[in-house]
C-alpha cells in the first residue's frame, strides 16, 4: 500500500530507521486504519490487538517469562545484543511502534500501553517470580488485557492522599474494598493491578485483582470527549479476598514502587502526544502545499508558514524528548511529559486551523486526533500537578 505523505523525518534517521519506520507505518495504515470507525464507535479492541501482538512479534520474551518468571539466567547475556547499535535499533523499534500505532489511533495505542506497560510492564518489574510467570507473558501476548487502577472518585490529582480503596490484612489474605474510576481497560480487563490503603499502618500497597476474584465487578465503558477506542470505566471491589501471594512483589510499603511507575506512565503518554502532533502536522504541511486560494498554494502565505513553523517548533523538541535514550527521573518525566503532551494539543489545534472548513470535519482525521489529545494533558497527572512536583523539587534541592 502507499504510504500517505510523510512530511517529517528527522534528519537524524538512519536508513535502518527509515525503513523500520515505513514497515510499521505500512502495516497500521493496512490492518489496524480501517478498523477505527468501528473502534470509536465502541467495538471491543483485544482480538485486534492481539493480532497485532503476533503479526508484529510483539511480546517480547513472554515464552521465556513463562519459565523462568524473570529470574536471570546465564542465557540471558547471550541473548542480549552487545553490539551498541543492535541494541540502540531495537530501542527506537519499541518507540517506534508505539508512534506508528498511536498516529493511526491513540485510544487504541493507549489501551495497549495501558495493558503490557501500566499492568505488564510494572508486574514485570516489581513482582515475584511467580507473579510474572502467571500474569505477564499472557498479556505480553495479548491473550489476556490488564489495567492499572489508581484513580478513585474522591482521589485524582491526590490519588495518595485521599485513597479510600482499602485492604484489610485477614490471616494469609488480605479483604479489599472500594472502587476505582477513570481505569483504561476497566471494562474487559481480565486483571487489575489495584492500589490500596493498608488498614493496619495505612500504607499504599499494590495487589495483583483476577476479574474472577469474588467481588469484582466493572462498570460499562463510559461516553467520553476523546480515545474512544479505548474503554474506560469503573471497578467496584465488594470484600474481595486477595492472597498474600497476590500482594506486588510481596509486599512494597513505600510509594517510590508507585512514583516509578508514574514516571513510566509518564514517558508512555508523551509517546501518544508526539504521534498525534507528527501526524497533525504531515496532514497540515500536505495541505497547506496543496490547497489553493487566490491563486496559490495556502502554504506560500507567511501567516500561514508562521503557523507551520511554530509547529515544527513544537514537533522537534517533543521528538528530542520521546526518542531520547536517557534513564529519566520524576522530574525530567514531569517536565518532558508536560511540554509534550501541550505540544500535542497546540499542533493538533493548529492543523485544524490551516485545514479550516475541512480540519473541522471528521474525514480529515485531525478533530479527532485533536479530541484525542487532550485528555493526554490530564491524565498521568494534571498540568498542574507535573509543574506542582518540579516546584517542589527545585525547592527541596
Ligand atoms: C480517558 C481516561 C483514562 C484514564 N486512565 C486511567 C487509568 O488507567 N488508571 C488510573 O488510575 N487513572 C486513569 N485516569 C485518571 C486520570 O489519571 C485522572 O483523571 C487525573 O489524574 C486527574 O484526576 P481527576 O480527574 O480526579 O481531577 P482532579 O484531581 O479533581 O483535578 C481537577 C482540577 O484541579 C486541578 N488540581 C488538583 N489538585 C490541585 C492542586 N493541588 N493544585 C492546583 N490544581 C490542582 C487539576 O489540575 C485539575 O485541573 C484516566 C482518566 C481519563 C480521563
Amino acid at each position: 500500500m502507499d504510504l500517505p505523505a510523510t512530511q517529517y523525518t528527522p534528519a537524524s534517521f538512519s536508513p535502518e530507521q527509515v525503513a523500520m519506520r515505513d514497515h510499521f507505518r505500512k502495516y497500521m495504515m493496512a490492518e489496524i486504519d480501517p478498523h477505527t470507525a468501528a473502534l470509536e464507535a465502541g467495538e471491543n479492541p483485544y482480538p485486534l490487538m492481539k493480532k497485532m501482538v503476533g503479526d508484529l512479534g510483539l511480546a517480547g520474551d513472554a515464552d521465556k517469562l513463562e519459565k523462568t518468571g524473570g529470574v536471570k539466567s546465564d542465557t540471558d547475556a547471550a541473548d542480549r545484543p552487545n553490539d551498541p547499535d543492535t541494541a540502540a535499533l531495537m530501542r527506537f523499534a519499541r518507540t517506534q511502534v508505539q508512534i506508528e500505532l498511536a498516529r493511526v489511533n491513540p485510544g487504541f495505542a493507549m489501551s495497549w500501553g495501558a495493558s503490557v506497560g501500566l499492568f505488564g510492564s510494572n508486574v514485570r518489574s516489581k513482582g515475584t517470580p511467580d507473579q510474572i510467570k502467571k500474569y505477564v507473558p499472557d498479556v505480553m501476548r495479548g491473550e489476556k488485557t490488564g489495567s492499572w487502577c489508581l484513580t478513585e472518585p474522591g482521589a485524582g490529582s491526590d490519588a495518595f492522599g485521599s485513597m479510600k480503596t482499602s485492604a484489610r490484612p485477614d490471616g494469609d489474605d488480605y479483604v479489599l474494598n472500594g472502587s476505582k474510576t477513570f481505569i483504561t481497560n476497566a471494562p474487559y480487563a481480565d486483571v487489575f493491578l489495584v492500589y490500596a490503603r493498608n488498614t493496619e499502618d495505612g500504607s499504599i500497597q499494590a495487589f495483583i485483582v483476577e476479574r474472577g476474584f469474588k467481588g469484582v465487578d466493572t462498570s460499562k465503558p463510559f461516553d467520553k470527549m476523546g480515545m474512544k477506542s479505548s474503554p474506560t470505566g469503573q471497578v467496584f471491589l465488594d470484600d474481595v479476598r486477595v492472597p498474600a501471594e497476590n500482594l506486588l512483589g510481596g509486599g512494597m510499603k513505600d510509594r517510590d514502587h508507585v512514583r516509578k511507575s508514574l514516571a513510566s506512565e509518564r514517558i508512555g503518554i508523551a509517546v501518544l502526544s508526539y504521534a498525534i502532533a507528527e501526524r497533525c502536522y504531515d496532514i497540515a504541511v500536505d495541505y497547506a502545499k496543496t490547497r489553493e486560494q487566490g491563486g496559490q498554494a495556502i502554504g506560500h502565505y507567511q501567516l500561514i508558514q508562521n503557523r507551520l513553523a511554530r509547529m515544527y517548533v513544537d514537533l522537534s523538541n517533543a521528538r528530542r524528548i520521546v526518542y531520547s535514550s536517557e534513564e529519566m527521573d520524576i522530574l525530567d518525566a514531569c517536565a518532558g511529559k508536560l511540554f509534550v503532551a501541550e505540544a500535542g494539543t497546540r499542533v493538533a489545534m493548529e492543523s485544524i486551523h490551516i485545514l479550516a472548513g475541512n480540519g473541522y470535519m471528521s474525514e480529515y482525521v485531525v478533530e479527532r486526533l485533536a479530541r484525542d489529545a487532550k485528555l493526554l494533558e490530564l491524565g498521568g497527572g494534571t498540568t498542574e500537578i507535573q509543574i506542582i512536583t518540579i516546584g517542589k523539587a527545585i525547592m527541596a534541592g
